[in-house]
């Protein structure tokens, strides 16, 4: 069998659940979103980074959760491409309280955290859900944002500090709800008295406040905690205990070393195992844009198959940075390196990496991996362009056995995506077609006798591996490199001088069609 025991593995994930500590007993891990806009693809890597790990924890035996938050009490705070500017009007208010761009939803946050949800689901992450709304809505963070309002004085003195941000003597680390404009981006607050704090509801760069003031309780979903603090307070109240941020905020005096050294002296509690990652960008927008391929994590799910897109996560590093360039090779290659993990993982080819058969096991959607052939990706590719050929029976001649459901399954998945890669991404040598009038003029006489003769053992023989050694022998008997034969065959049924695996190729075609043209027949 293969070897799934984490301890044997330097694979990253499970370096990391090994360093970390749990706390009674458990691990949490943790991520967040803002839902404020259609989420771009690079944020799909947090998503399944954490995912990578929390798999690893609970492969190692120990108790593990994995809590995702979307933080929808944040203020609208920028206006995403697309929204009617009718939306305009709900500029600062929280994302929770402004309509959804389409019906269905209760709101902007939640219309596009669903979609957003709805695409790292199809690649296997089912976190646990947490709305920052709903929780504080319950008084869940009540007894944090009392610390927290107790404690500014130690905030502000960490913000100062650490980030370089200097606050107002007496600002408190919250925003409330304006109860007459509804808005939460505008308003500072001031003075607590352990029930109610002051507040004022200012302008702001992107919004206009409503002018008012007076006092509020910051409880019960009135107010929500100002991001650093309300990250420190979400660490605090799922128990995270391992929960890693885009390399953005770990600058020097950034934001994740602000809200670590908060949740310690303002909250009383260890801050969670910590790590950077590294952005994933889809190379080129020009290509994205002129190819009307978008980046946003919706529209990647459309072009990248999502066993393959958790593949390319779980593969790299999170400290290593993914441009992903879809254009060209870059797809095939990655089905052929599935294919080539899948070997491994199986025991059928030699590993240069100890980590393949965990970052093969961990790529997997729905389950273990299944020990089933793959057909290959570049070849199907080839046969889907022919017209008239049978597919899977090609891939059944070319495996040599009868498909399995499983593989069945798996080459209509790959057929139709090498579609998609023909249409978007394949570069022009990938296109072939049969020519209507093949060329005999441009041969020599040696390659057309070798031809000739390869015929009669094509129309005799179906064993592929047969008419390998037979081909072999033709092109000695004609005193021709065996490159020589292929190129001739190539321009016979293509019209060039490469191209697919010539003879899998040649039995997924007509036979009477590939009989024909062996014998220089028009
Ligand atoms: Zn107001």
């Amino acid at each position: 069998m293969t070897t799934e025991k984490s301890n044997e593995s330097r694979f990253w994930a499970d370096q990391l659940a090994s360093e970390a500590k749990p706390r009674d007993g458990k691990h949490v891990v943790g991520d967040a979103k803002t839902p404020s806009g259609r989420i771009h693809v690079g944020s799909l890597r947090g998503v399944l980074i954490h995912d990578v790990i929390y798999k690893a924890v609970r492969d190692s035996g120990a108790k593990a959760e994995y809590v995702y938050r979307f933080d929808d009490l944040d203020p609208m705070d920028g206006f995403p491409p697309g929204v009617p500017e009718a939306f305009r009007e709900h500029m600062a208010k929280p994302l929770c309280d402004v309509p959804s761009p389409e019906p269905g939803f209760d709101s902007f946050a939640q219309f596009f955290a669903e979609e957003f949800r709805s695409v790292f689901e199809k690649l296997d992450c089912r976190p646990t859900i947490a709305w920052s709304s709903s929780l504080y809505r319950a008084g869940k963070l009540n007894t944090l944002i009392r610390q927290a309002l107790e404690k500014a004085d130690v905030f502000n003195e960490i913000n100062a500090r650490v980030a370089n941000v200097k606050k107002e003597a007496g600002w408190l680390p919250i925003n409330v709800v304006c109860p007459d404009c509804g808005k939460i981006g505008t308003t500072s607050v001031t003075d607590f008295d352990g029930k109610t704090v002051a507040y004022q509801c200012k302008d702001v760069k992107y919004a206009k406040g409503c002018g008012n003031s007076g006092r509020i309780s910051p409880f019960d979903g009135n107010a929500k905690l100002t991001w650093k603090a309300d990250w420190a307070a979400a660490f605090v109240l799922h128990g995270v205990t391992i929960e890693g941020a885009g390399k953005d905020h770990y600058a020097a005096g950034g934001s994740r070393d602000v809200a670590n050294e908060v949740v310690e002296k303002v909250f009383d509690y260890p801050h969670p195992y910590n790590f950077p990652y590294e952005f994933f960008i889809m190379g080129g927008r020009k290509m994205s844009t002129s190819k009307g391929v978008g980046v946003s994590a919706k529209d990647m799910g459309q072009s990248l198959p999502a066993n393959l897109l958790r593949f390319l996560m779980t593969r790299y590093k999170p400290n290593t940075a993914i441009d992903f360039n879809p254009d060209g090779e870059t797809i095939p290659r990655l089905f052929s390196d599935w294919d080539r993990f899948s070997d491994i993982y199986f025991g059928k080819a030699e590993a240069r990496d100890p980590d393949v058969p965990r970052i093969f096991a961990l790529s997997q959607i729905g389950g273990k991996p299944k020990d089933v052939f793959y057909p290959p990706f570049s070849f199907v590719a080839q046969l889907v362009q022919i017209p008239g050929v049978d597919v899977p029976q090609a891939m059944e001649k070319y495996k040599g056995s009868a498909l399995s459901a499983d593989e069945r399954k798996e080459l209509e998945h790959r057929m139709a995506y090498a579609k998609i890669w023909l249409e978007k991404f394949a570069p022009d040598e990938a296109k072939i077609r049969i020519v209507e009038k093949p060329d005999f003029a441009g041969l020599t006489q040696c390659q057309k006798d070798a031809l000739n003769e390869f015929a009669g053992v094509f129309a005799k023989e179906k064993d592929l591996n047969v008419q390998a050694e037979a081909v072999k022998q033709i092109c000695e008997k004609n005193g021709i490199k065996i490159n020589d034969f292929f190129q001739a065959a190539y321009r016979v049924f293509l019209g060039r001088d490469k191209g697919p695996k010539l003879l899998p190729f040649l039995s997924a075609l007509d036979s009477g069609m590939v009989a024909r043209r062996l014998t220089l027949q028009r």
